[in-house]
């Protein structure tokens, strides 16, 4: 479950550079030459962050991100804006319209891995980097790698969707998770599923989870969603 990232650049060169070093990261990267070859893509699925240029063909960055920010749907997905304006006025301008970070070029691979990764923490997202590490909380551990769920030592058999399900809300621990939020996390996009898909999937992820007593990790937030308690 690698963060996905959509590269939004006109110079394939540089959109080339950005893309090969956020996949050496291990992130899943998909890439987009303009900013209507863009929306076409985010109609399909969604990715967990944008970068964005300022300086794009017919339609500029800082338009499609106001855009972004307008549509419910895409108002929350963070962006990162690149731009090769260094001035403080542009940058102001730049966190007005809805960008949620700014990286002037150019700029080197190291700073920019550092912005995303930062970015999609903030975002509640682990990101590429530790996700594959085992998570133990309350007696349970979860081992991404392998795709095992032991509690307390012994193994419990989970779906592929209740892993995953388990998988966010371990790396979320104490926090509210709304339906939406868990339906692009575990199904990466929320078009086609119903949010009460989540309802079901919880249900069973709690029934795999009864035999050790952890089921009582999981609490359902009334208006809210669920939350999973680290204890
Ligand atoms: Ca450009």
């Amino acid at each position: 479950m690698s963060a996905r990232i959509l590269v939004v650049e006109d110079e394939p060169a540089i959109r080339e550079l950005i893309a090969v070093n956020l996949r050496h990261a291990g992130y899943s990267v998909a890439e987009a030459g303009s900013a209507e070859d863009a929306r076409a893509q985010l109609d399909g699925a969604l990715p967990d962050l944008v970068l964005l240029d300022w300086m794009l063909p017919r339609q500029s960055g800082i338009d499609f991100a106001k855009q972004l920010r307008a549509d419910p749907r895409t108002a929350a997905l963070p962006i990162v804006l690149l731009t090769a304006r260094a001035q403080e006025g542009d940058k102001l301008q730049g966190f007005e319209t809805g960008a949620d970070d700014y990286v002037t070029k150019p700029f080197s691979p190291r700073e920019l891995l550092a912005r995303v990764r930062a970015l999609l923490r903030r975002a509640g997202h682990a990101g590429a980097a530790n996700d594959d590490d085992p998570i133990e909380i309350g007696g349970l551990r979860l081992e991404p790698a392998s795709m095992r769920v032991l509690a307390d030592g012994m193994p419990l058999a989970l779906s592929p969707t209740e892993f995953r399900l388990l998988h966010c809300f371990m790396r979320n621990p104490d926090r509210v998770l709304s339906r939406a939020r868990l339906l692009d996390s575990v199904w990466g996009d929320h078009v086609y599923i119903e949010e009460r898909t989540v309802d079901v999937h919880v249900r069973r992820l709690r029934v795999a989870l009864a035999p050790g007593g952890h089921q009582r990790l999981i609490e359902t937030v009334r208006g809210g969603g669920y939350r999973f308690l680290p204890r």
